[in-house]
């Protein structure tokens, strides 16, 4: 007797759905992506409880008529792809048919939907039966999706608190509204309102609208052309830059679309201008000949195949980094009040009407997407909260010498400063021909002092053995961490240790740096470094002891300096391949013009 059985269309969609419909947010995707499908202007999204009680999508997009209105429950069937030639120049967002039956299979559904021509349809699909009645003409289409996995108890089980699903929802939103700036979205949690977006095509507005008008501010337009694709978008100066990778923000011909070539291409882009284990805040929008791009990957169309993919990633690399070096060395000040004009600023409410999104602890900086200026200040230890779609990027340990990249070619035209005086022995203040630069003294040592570091440790580091014997005492487990690949990492960088006894490390040979340096405390924080991490890559490794020693050996703020050594600081500082800033992206000059200062003064003539 035949012991296979053909599924039965119920399972099929709940088995579907278990790719499709993760969470109340995937439902929010599906549903909005068919709202853009249909040519919707305005999509409106409501989330009751979560999501857990109640989603609901309105769109004035075409709507469908009776027949389709319930041809759309059955898998596989889409108004969208009817070729396989179509495959491979997929333009609309959905093409593979699941996600109603999908949704369906896992939640009560009310569909009421028009074409704007003679009645308009209801349908009510509830424990598999569905009912279909006649229903007002409204052009457009509402989904009502209630109680969801009902009969998916486990798949209940593993949602999160509402403050994590309701961050979940959110940033699909986000996501979604940036991917199509010319369709208007109006966003609500449990009947808050959380954002709205004017449709009005500008990216740099919608970002003011989601984030906030500082986060906007602070982006620099980025913008790049080729044969067959096209990249345009904003870069986060470094000052934005956020403790996790997920605001590294990509969409492919108006798909947000997760390419671990590029995440890695813009962190290079930033380098060093980007602390250690920071991330930029870059939303690039790519285009590409559909016929370029498979889509067909991942069942919720999240990663795709590129087939130019090397290209854009150098257009990518190339561009950002010569944005940010571009960046007008010495701006600040009163300038930048006068950067680009903000459209429509967003309303301070918004971030008061967020803010409960973020009360609860399980929402912290992984998450802080919703609240960026509070964000900054408390820099919360991320926790993990589970974004579902954004798989990690994984570290490969070493494999071969990685230098941080910088580009050398270009160089910064140094005005001609006199320094004048200092101010609370911080800050040094000159004159220069045009106007008056401040001058962050420790921020400008440590720029210094960073690359002197980066200069030696790309070069052969000098190691030296301990005058006397160097001992280190260590837990088991922690000596068990310290593979030989570790320890291998560690003598890259100068640092030979063996083991001596069960417990106790001998230093062996140490960098001859480190002399500047408080040695004992800073080799630990070495071992510290390869040992607590899961994964270490010496590039990493590097970044951190440059910007430490950087940092530790700088003179401080509040040291008095001679007028003598302040022109030698700041002679130093213009010798360097980027004296605009310090290895945290904080600038190191500000620069207040002639122009800037009659201004001020309202003086006349200008
Ligand atoms: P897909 O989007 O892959 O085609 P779906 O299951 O998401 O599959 O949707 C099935 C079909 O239902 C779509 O192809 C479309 O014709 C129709 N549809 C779904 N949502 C809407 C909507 N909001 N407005 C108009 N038509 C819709
Ligand atoms: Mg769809």
């Amino acid at each position: 007797m035949a012991n296979i059985k053909v599924m039965d269309s119920h399972l099929a969609n709940m088995i579907a759905a278990g790719e499709v419909i993760e969470r109340p947010s995937s439902v929010i995707k599906e549903l909005v992506e068919n709202s853009i499908d249909a040519g919707a202007k305005h999509i409106e999204v409501r989330v009751y409880e979560a999501g857990r009680k109640k989603i609901v999508v309105k769109d004035d997009g075409c709507g469908m008529d009776r027949e389709d209105s319930t041809l759309a429950f059955k898998r596989h069937a889409s108004s969208k792809l009817l070729s396989e030639r179509q495959l491979f120049r997929i333009k609309t967002m959905g093409f593979r048919g699941e996600a109603l039956p999908s949704i369906a299979s896992v939640s009560k559904v009310t569909m009421t939907t028009s074409t704007g021509v003679g009645v308009g349809t209801k349908v009510v699909i509830e424990n598999e039966e569905m009912s279909v009645e006649d229903y007002s003409s409204r052009k457009g289409t509402i989904f009502t999706i209630e109680e969801l996995f009902y009969n998916t108890p486990v798949r209940l089980k593993f949602l999160k608190t509402d403050v994590t699903e309701n961050a979940n929802s959110l940033e699909v939103m986000q996501r979604l509204a940036m991917s199509r700036c010319d369709v208007a979205f109006d966003f609500y949690i449990d009947e808050r309102h959380v954002f709205s977006t004017s449709g009005r095509g500008d990216l740099l507005e919608v970002i003011s609208r989601i984030y906030n008008n500082e986060t906007a501010k602070k982006m620099m337009k980025v913008s790049y052309e080729d044969l067959d694709f096209s990249i345009e978008g904003y870069i986060g100066k470094p000052e934005l830059a956020k403790s996790n990778r997920y605001y590294m923000i990509t969409i492919l011909n108006e798909r947000n679309v997760y390419i671990p070539k590029v995440q890695r291409a813009i962190i290079d882009a930033y380098g060093d201008f980007i602390f250690n284990s920071k991330y930029p805040f870059v939303v690039l929008k790519i285009r590409v000949e559909h016929s370029l791009v498979d889509v067909n990957v991942h069942p919720s169309k999240r990663e795709i195949r590129l087939s130019n993919e090397d290209r854009i990633t150098d257009a990518i690399n190339v561009m950002i980094k010569d944005t940010l070096l571009d960046r007008k060395p010495l701006t600040a000040g009163p300038s930048y009040i006068k950067e680009e004009p903000l459209k429509a600023p967003i309303s301070p409410k918004i971030e008061e009407k967020i803010s409960f999104l973020l009360d609860d602890e399980e929402v912290l900086s992984d998450v802080s997407i919703t609240r960026p200026s509070i964000a900054y200040k408390n820099e919360v230890k991320p926790v993990q909260v589970e974004l579902p779609s954004l798989d990690e990027e994984v570290i490969t340990p070493i494999k071969e010498e990685v230098k941080i990249e910088e580009n050398k070619n270009v160089s910064f035209k140094k005005p001609l400063l006199i320094p004048i005086g200092q101010i609370h022995n911080t800050y040094i203040i000159c004159q220069g021909e045009d106007g008056m630069y401040l001058i962050d003294q420790h921020a400008a040592n440590e720029r210094i002092n960073y690359e002197k570091f980066d200069k030696e440790l790309n070069s052969s580091i000098k190691v030296v053995e301990p005058l006397v014997p160097y001992m280190i005492n260590l837990s088991t487990s922690d000596v068990m961490k310290l593979t030989e690949e570790r320890l291998n990492l560690l003598s890259k960088i100068g640092l030979e240790v063996e083991l001596f006894g069960s417990n106790t490390l001998k230093v062996r040979k140490m960098p001859l740096f480190i002399k500047e340096l408080d040695e004992g405390s800073y080799i630990e924080e070495l071992l510290n470094q390869v040992i607590l991490k899961d994964k270490v890559d010496l590039s990493s490794l590097r970044k951190h002891v440059i910007s430490t020693m950087a940092c530790k050996a700088s003179i401080k703020a509040h040291d008095k300096l001679s007028l003598r050594e302040m022109e030698d600081l700041i002679n130093t500082l213009f010798e360097c391949n980027n004296p605009t800033c310090c290895p945290h992206g904080r600038p190191t000059i500000i620069h207040f013009s002639k122009y800037d200062i009659e201004k001020m003064f309202k003086r006349s003539g200008i």
